[in-house]
């Protein structure tokens, strides 16, 4: 595979990549200034018809990277056509938030130009992505059940693509969708060219990637071991029962006006909510209970400074877009150093100074010293900490012990909601739609 070594030398701006004008006045109105590292970098291979496999997270600019070129190249084949569009690209997405938003930043690029487009995504009713396919679509955003649920209908084929997109490949196979990717590789094509984003590149996305892309160049951008050099990071080592004490005690400063908040599970998510809300702190829970209007209004919510803290689970943070977002905490920390640097990749965005706040109880030092290992760094220790760590790690028996006593709670908790839904008391706390297990 050949890399990509050009650091993007003199290309200090959109026009010097090679962008058309249409979307040039697009990004003008945007106020993109000039391209991001990933962008220059990969901006005039897409527009030279390469197949690119981009090493990059998000947060780094992207989206604009292959949506930009996309565009440029569709216009200059469709964009004079007068009949229904085809679809010619296919951008898949794991998430419904990250389809979302891919959407808006290509309506936002391709505003001057003649390009459709259209989103789909599960979870709500077909009806109206239907009716937009029906009316003909160039780029087509999707996350994989939907679309090939769709397919499956006869509602749309993928026999006239041009361009692929496989964005976020490694959250992909995390959330279980390797088959449903071949099932739509498949369907796609010989004769394509296809881009591969995946922000980490261990063995699996490598050999997912061979079947995918040929000739590819690769392009690299801030390797997730070098954790955003951006982004100051800081511990708190505490213990379990003070961490709720600990969050406020660190929520008084009120420059902290608009924070990201990791939870593990979306109950433990829905109840820093909670108790947030208890102290007059303006904070809502988005996840995999929720139904999609609960998070898109939770997410609009903290885009607008009407939410300050929003809690979330990993996976349904995966696509929250905000700019230059100055503040993650992680309330637990997470058992897979990848997933931390993830993380707080979602401050200190597109060059912007960010915050990466984490508090550590006694089970979770051992994850602090992996993701030491894999950024290279040490955290910063805050040792002006009212609730600092006295308690050891559990010992494998006390842990043992813990895990079952957890596994007892559980049960009662689901005991005491089937009593209470039996008496007709609702859905025992439970937001949102039941049918949608995911976190
Ligand atoms: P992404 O990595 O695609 O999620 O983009 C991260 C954020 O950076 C988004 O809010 C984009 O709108 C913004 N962005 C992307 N490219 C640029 C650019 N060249 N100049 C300024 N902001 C940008």
């Amino acid at each position: 595979m050949r890399e990509h070594n050009n650091d993007g030398g003199d290309n200090g701006t959109f026009d010097e990549l090679g962008v058309m004008p249409s979307i040039l006045k697009a990004l003008d109105k945007k106020k993109y200034v000039s391209p991001t590292e990933i962008q220059k970098k990969a901006i005039p291979l897409v527009l030279k018809r390469n197949d690119v496999l981009g090493c990059a997270q998000t947060g780094t600019g992207k989206t604009a990277a292959f949506a930009i070129p996309i565009i440029q190249l569709i216009e200059k084949i469709d964009g004079n056509n007068k009949g229904k569009p085809k679809i010619r690209s296919l951008i898949l997405t794991p998430t419904r938030e990250l389809a979302i938003q891919i959407d808006e930043n290509i309506n936002d690029y391709s505003e001057f130009t003649n390009i459709k487009h259209t989103v789909i995504f599960g979870g709500v009713k077909q009806h109206k992505q239907v009716e937009r396919l029906r009316r003909g679509v160039h780029i087509l955003v999707a996350t994989p059940g939907r679309l090939l649920d769709l397919i499956s209908q006869r509602l749309l084929h993928l026999d006239d693509i041009k361009l692929f997109v496989l964005d976020e490949a490694d959250r992909m196979l995390d959330m279980g969708f390797i088959n449903d990717i071949k099932k739509v590789l498949k369907l796609l094509p010989e004769k394509k060219q296809s881009l591969f984003f995946s922000a980490t590149m261990p063995d699996n996305i490598v050999k997912l990637s061979r079947t995918i892309l040929d000739k590819p160049i690769k392009i690299e951008v801030a390797p997730v071991s070098s954790a955003a050099e951006t982004i100051q990071q800081y511990l708190y080592y505490t213990n379990r029962t003070s961490k709720k004490d600990l969050l406020l005690h660190i929520l008084k400063d009120e420059d902290m006006d608009q924070v990201l908040m990791f939870s593990r599970t979306k109950r433990g998510a829905d109840r820093i909510a909670r108790n947030l809300q208890k102290v007059k702190i303006n904070a809502a829970a988005i996840h995999g209970d929720k139904s999609q209007v609960q998070r898109q209004k939770a997410l609009k919510k903290f885009k607008e400074g009407n939410i300050r803290v929003l809690v979330a689970t990993d996976i349904a943070a995966r696509g929250i877009d905000i700019d230059k977002l100055s503040y993650v905490i992680n309330y637990e920390i997470p058992n897979e150093s990848e997933t931390y640097v993830h993380r707080i990749g979602r401050t200190g965005r597109a060059g912007e100074n960010g915050v990466a706040i984490s508090l550590c109880e006694p089970e979770e030092n051992a994850y602090v010293k992996d993701i030491e290992k894999l950024i290279n760094k040490r955290i910063k220790v805050i040792k002006d900490n009212p609730f600092p760590q006295t308690e050891k790690p559990m010992t494998e028996r006390e842990k043992k012990e813990w895990n079952k006593e957890k596994a007892r709670r559980k049960q009662e908790f689901f005991k005491n909601r089937k009593a209470k839904m039996a008496k007709g008391g609702g859905n025992g706390g439970r937001g949102g739609r039941g049918g949608n297990r995911r976190r």
